[in-house]
C-alpha cells in the first residue's frame, strides 16, 4: 500500500458556470471549441507552476477582471458575445480572419492580460509603469512566443482595441486618468510588439504607414526589452521542458 499518490495540482483551473440564456450558451460553445479557453488553460498548466492556483471562472455577471481576494479571473459570457458582435459589425471576415477566430484571439488576449494581473499579485512581481500596459505586454509576448500564429492572433486583439476606440468621438479627462491606456494606444502598442518581434514578416505595417520606420526601429528594441523582462520575471515559475 502506498500513500504517495500522484497529486497533480493544477496551477490554472478553468470552470464554466451554467449559461443563463441562448446567447450565453452559444458563447460557451465557442469558448469550448478546439482553440478556445481549454487550449489556453492547458498551455498555462503545461508551461507554468504558480505558488497558488489561479481560477478562470467563465459565466460571471461582471468582468473581465482579476479578483485578488480569491485569485479568480471573472469572465462573462456576454463579453464574448459583445466582441463577436463588434467584429461582425465591422465585417472583419474581409481581413481573411473569420469573425469566430478573431473573437477567440481576443479572448486569448484577455485571458493572458488577466493572467498577468494574477501572476503579479500572487508572485508579488515588481511593476514599474502602468500595470495595465504590463498586462497587455504579457499578452503579446505569450501569444507571439508560444503560439504558431500568435502574432496574427495579437493583430486580431489589436484590431478589437481599434474597433472599441470608435465608441467615443470626444476624449474626456476620464479617458486620460483611466488605469488603462487609450484604446488607440493599446492598438498601436500591440501592433508595435508584433512588428518588433519580427520586422521582416511585418514590413507591410511600415509600407501601409501604420507607423513610421523610425517608430518601427524603436518597436524592435522595445519588444526585446519587453519579452526579456517578462521571461526574467516568469522564469522561476516556468516548468522545465522535456527536451
Ligand atoms: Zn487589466
Amino acid at each position: 500500500m502506498t500513500f504517495c499518490a500522484q497529486v497533480n495540482a493544477e496551477s490554472f483551473n478553468l470552470e464554466y458556470l451554467a449559461p443563463q440564456s441562448s446567447a450565453d450558451k452559444q458563447a460557451q460553445q465557442a469558448l469550448q471549441s478546439a482553440n478556445g479557453l481549454g487550449a489556453i488553460s492547458d498551455f498555462i498548466n503545461q508551461t507554468f507552476e504558480f505558488d497558488q492556483p489561479i481560477n478562470l471562472v467563465v459565466g460571471t455577471e461582471d468582468g473581465p477582471y482579476y479578483d485578488s481576494s480569491d485569485a479568480t479571473i471573472a469572465f462573462p459570457y456576454w463579453f464574448y458575445t459583445e466582441v463577436k458582435q463588434r467584429f461582425t459589425k465591422a465585417n472583419y471576415g474581409q481581413t481573411g480572419v473569420s469573425v469566430a477566430d478573431a473573437s477567440l484571439d481576443a479572448m486569448v488576449h484577455t485571458t493572458f492580460h488577466e493572467l498577468a494581473h494574477a501572476v503579479i499579485d500572487i508572485h508579488q512581481l515588481p511593476v514599474v509603469g502602468k500595470e495595465e500596459d504590463a498586462a497587455d505586454g504579457l499578452a503579446s509576448v505569450l501569444m507571439i512566443e508560444f503560439f504558431e500564429n500568435g502574432a496574427d492572433m495579437a493583430i486580431s486583439a489589436a484590431d478589437l482595441f481599434d474597433l472599441e476606440s470608435e465608441n467615443r468621438k470626444v476624449l474626456e479627462d476620464a479617458d486620460f486618468w483611466d488605469e488603462h491606456s487609450l484604446n488607440e494606444q493599446r492598438y498601436f502598442s500591440t501592433l508595435c510588439h508584433v512588428y518588433g518581434s519580427n520586422p521582416d514578416a511585418y514590413q507591410d505595417m511600415i509600407k501601409q504607414q501604420i507607423f513610421t520606420a523610425e517608430r518601427g526601429e524603436l518597436c524592435i528594441e522595445e519588444y526585446q526589452v519587453l519579452a526579456g523582462s517578462w521571461y526574467e520575471l516568469l522564469s522561476p515559475m516556468m516548468k522545465q521542458t522535456d527536451e
